[in-house]
């Protein structure tokens, strides 16, 4: 399932061909994706410029010139694919039309865009730009752990008295958005911290020095996709999946990676989902 670096970078391999562009033909093969498709999305898209290309979360959002805002989720498998750009050297003739392909843009300079989702747990809706943060995916959703809402005194105090796993903690969009299981279990191990501690009982001193740390989690793997970007264009054309390293993530029985510990990656499910953690240097 996709992260916020990998949403992240799926934003930023669209950016050039959708940012100040206008699409020209919206096809849209299908009522619903994970919920009901917005009601008159062709002509509602049609002819729209779109202004802005940003993220919320996991969520990319395009901010169109007739006063809507486009909500795209990419659920558990959905892609988004570029064709035919005209992009300096990456060039793609259009795909013939695959299976799954159930949204299609076709921007004014020739460039498309195609969201295929073959298991459909993703989503796309369409609500007033100057609602968007009301939007009922979008407003229970806690800061951006790499914006200024984010912080080691928010961190703190959102963490008080809690008696849930920091695990748990880090993973509820409430209180910080687009951590995923990936990330969280690698920044606890970065931070030393073992994840089945209870939050509430961390001393301020190790939830503070999460935050930095959460932040450059995401920073080296959003810095990791944008260098895969030319590879996949070069490639497919599909954005967002690329190659990266993990201290612990999915490496269960390896050495642990840092200095001098020694100690074997360890796996536990919590919440009915796989914890990787160094059981020696994660306290
Ligand atoms: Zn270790």
């Amino acid at each position: 399932m996709p992260e916020l670096p990998e949403v992240e970078t799926v934003r930023r391999g669209l950016q050039p061909v959708m940012e100040g562009h206008m699409i020209v033909r919206a096809e849209v093969n299908r009522p619903d994706l994970r919920f009901a498709l917005p009601q008159r999305m062709t002509e509602r898209l049609t002819g729209a410029r779109v202004l802005a290309l940003r993220r919320r979360s996991k969520y990319i959002l395009a901010d169109l010139s007739t006063g809507e805002t486009l909500l795209i989720h990419l659920g558990m498998s959905g892609r988004m694919l570029i064709s035919g750009a005209a992009l300096g050297a990456f060039h793609h003739e259009h795909p013939a039309p695959a299976k799954h392909d159930h949204v299609v843009l076709d921007m004014e300079d020739g460039t498309r865009v195609t969201f295929n989702d073959a298991r459909r747990f993703g989503a796309m809706d369409l609500m007033e730009t100057a609602q968007a943060e009301h939007h009922w995916l979008l407003r229970d959703i806690g800061p951006e752990p790499l914006g200024n809402m984010f912080d080691e005194d928010y961190l703190v105090a959102r963490l008080r008295g809690r008696n849930t796993p920091i695990k748990s903690a880090l993973l509820d969009q409430k209180i910080v958005a687009g951590l995923g299981n990936i990330y969280v279990c690698e920044a606890l191990h970065r931070a030393g911290i073992d994840p089945r501690r209870a939050a509430g009982r961390l001393s301020a001193t190790r939830v503070r020095g999460l935050v930095p740390i959460i932040r450059a989690v995401l920073q080296e793997a959003i810095e990791a996709g944008g260098s895969s970007l030319r590879d996949y264009r070069q490639a497919d054309g599909e954005l967002g999946y690329f190659q990266h390293t993990f201290r612990v993530y999915d490496r269960e029985g390896a050495t642990c990676v840092r200095d001098a510990c020694g100690g074997t990656v360890a796996r536990v499910v919590q919440s009915g989902r796989s914890t990787y953690f160094c059981p020696r240097c994660q306290r």
